[in-house]
């Protein structure tokens, strides 16, 4: 297996101006081919020490990848550091130069000298044509050091070279016929270690395919991944795995692969036909926004409750909203009746209410101490899930209004227990 490593060039990246998404992006698609990613680099704008890490890239890494500093611009010094760095002059490539030459007429505009140089690449460099910008990009091959790629920074431009091009090369030399293949199955409704619990056995004894998890707020995912000569083989090996898993993680494996929360919810509530409303607090509007991603046509009505009128108020609509109203103390009962409250006021077939009580004490940005109450109801009965656990950080927000669209997929495939 070839080793390779990213070089990302751009002072903007140093500042923190941008993120580098592009060697995030570039490192999966590498390890899908087999190919090792053993450093990751990034640089500023400075010729000196551009060189120095060129340099110390190809001493270590059989493939090396640079990002960034193709362009017309005084501090574009790409094309120059690796010149230097692989002892090579730049020369004029013609049939670049006419590309660029073409580009710019098709598009109006006159050919300044600065773009001239965009068409010089180190001597015996491979040219390679960059259809959606004007930077071209090359690849030398140093023989035996090593491979240097080097690409324009902008993200489309560099992902369109990286798979048509970029991949297709390192395919051929050095014969790459294996490739990775990724079955995520996406769980809910359990912890991190709980789901280790299970299936950890899997996870130590694996070898192809491995098994692997990776924990979100409020969701884990669970990645069975094979190395094989064909998709068709990948999907053969991964199959028994996938089962196994599927049998000791039950119903709480919710999606699998690009399915999410929103697309599962989603079809159950458009296959039920059913409506629902929400009542939220401390999640703040991200239940409701989750299940206007899933199912818009079929969420009624959402409520932030965020003053005790407006909980006084919505629950004129509850149960025992007949004669002096008496508010349930504790989050449980409370949670039941605004369910059944934001149903009964909007008309909805379902009313889900996601309510919680932080601790004022806690300042905690994850897993804030307090007891969370998602209840949901069909005018019958209730299914319910509490939690010792209550905030309003981004982490709390998105952890609980994914638990609480996950009892909305649940009622609905499993029913509502009377
Ligand atoms: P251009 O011809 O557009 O100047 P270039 O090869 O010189 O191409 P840069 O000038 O380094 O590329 O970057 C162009 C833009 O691409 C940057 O302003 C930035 O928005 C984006 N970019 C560059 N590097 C990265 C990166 N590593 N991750 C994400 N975006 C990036
Ligand atoms: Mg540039």
């Amino acid at each position: 297996m070839p080793n390779a490593e990213i070089v990302s060039i751009g002072s903007e990246l140093l500042l923190g101006q941008i993120i580098d998404t592009n060697s995030a992006w570039m490192a999966q698609r590498l390890t899908n081919v087999g190919v090792n990613l053993f450093y990751k680099t990034v640089v500023g704008d400075n010729p000196d020490r551009m060189k120095e890490v060129v340099s110390r890239a190809l001493d270590r890494s059989d493939i090396v990848i640079t990002g960034g500093g193709l362009g017309p611009t005084q501090d574009d010094l790409t094309r120059e550091v690796i010149a230097a760095a692989t002892g090579r002059k730049l020369v004029l490539h013609q049939r670049l130069l006419d590309q660029i030459e073409r580009r710019f007429r098709r598009r109006g505009f006159i050919m300044t000298p600065n773009n001239e140089r965009q068409a010089y690449v180190p001597e015996g460099a491979i040219p390679v044509e960059n259809p959606n910008g004007t930077a071209p990009s090359f690849i030398v091959d140093y023989d035996p050091r090593g491979i240097v790629i080097a690409l324009p920074g902008v993200p489309f431009e560099l992902k369109w070279l990286f798979d048509n091009e970029v991949i297709p090369y390192l395919r051929r030399k050095f014969d790459l016929d294996e490739i990775i293949t990724y079955r995520i199955l996406k769980v809910a409704d359990m912890g991190e270690s709980s789901v280790d619990d299970r299936i950890g056995h899997l996870i130590s004894g694996s070898s192809n395919p491995t098994v692997g998890v990776l924990a979100h707020p409020g969701q884990v995912d669970v990645r069975i991944a094979a190395k094989a000569r064909s998709a068709d083989e990948a999907a053969r090996l991964i199959a028994p795995v996938e089962d196994q898993v599927r049998q000791l993680l039950g119903r709480r494996v919710f999606a699998v692969d690009e399915q999410t929360m929103e697309d599962a919810v989603g079809d159950a509530l458009t296959e039920s036909g059913r409506t629902i409303a929400v009542y939220e607090d401390l999640t703040s509007g991200l239940v409701a926004e989750r299940l206007l991603e899933a199912a818009p046509d079929h969420l009624l009505e959402g409520m932030i409750g965020n003053s005790p009128a407006a909980v006084e108020r919505l629950l004129a609509h509850s149960r025992r909203s007949q004669g002096a109203l008496e508010l349930p103390q504790d989050p449980d009962s409370l949670a039941d009746e605004l369910a059944w409250a934001v149903r009964t006021r909007a008309g909805a077939d379902l009313g889900l209410a996601a309510h919680g009580v932080s601790d004022p004490d806690d300042s905690a940005q994850n897993l804030a101490r307090g007891r969370t109450v998602i209840s949901i109801t069909d005018g019958k009965g209730f299914h319910k899930r509490a939690y010792n656990t209550a905030g309003r950080s981004r982490p709390d927000r998105a952890r609980m209004s994914l638990n609480a669209v996950e009892l909305v997929r649940t009622a609905l495939t499993q029913g509502i227990p009377r």
